[in-house]
């Protein structure tokens, strides 16, 4: 199933219990990462570049239900 994405107006809400602030997000991501070693061999990663992302499901924490997310307006966003 296709998560549906929020956007600037709309917000996720499980459909099962009416949460909306919770979730557990399992995203796929392919991305560029600008690694710096030191001279010990201890990386850190400098600069991290997103090519694409895909949300795979979403899981409710409250009710642990799988991709049962609805799309609702925002509190005071215009209609
Ligand atoms: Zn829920």
């Amino acid at each position: 199933m296709t998560v549906p994405q929020p956007t600037a107006e709309t917000r996720w809400r499980c459909t099962l219990c009416g949460n909306l602030t919770r979730f557990d997000v399992t995203r796929s991501s392919k991305v560029v990462e600008f690694v710096h070693l030191d001279l010990a061999g201890e990386a850190t990663t400098e600069e991290r570049e997103v090519l694409s992302e895909t949300i795979e499901s979403v899981r409710c924490r409250w009710c642990n239900a799988a991709d049962q997310i609805e799309l609702v307006d925002r509190p005071g966003a215009e209609v």
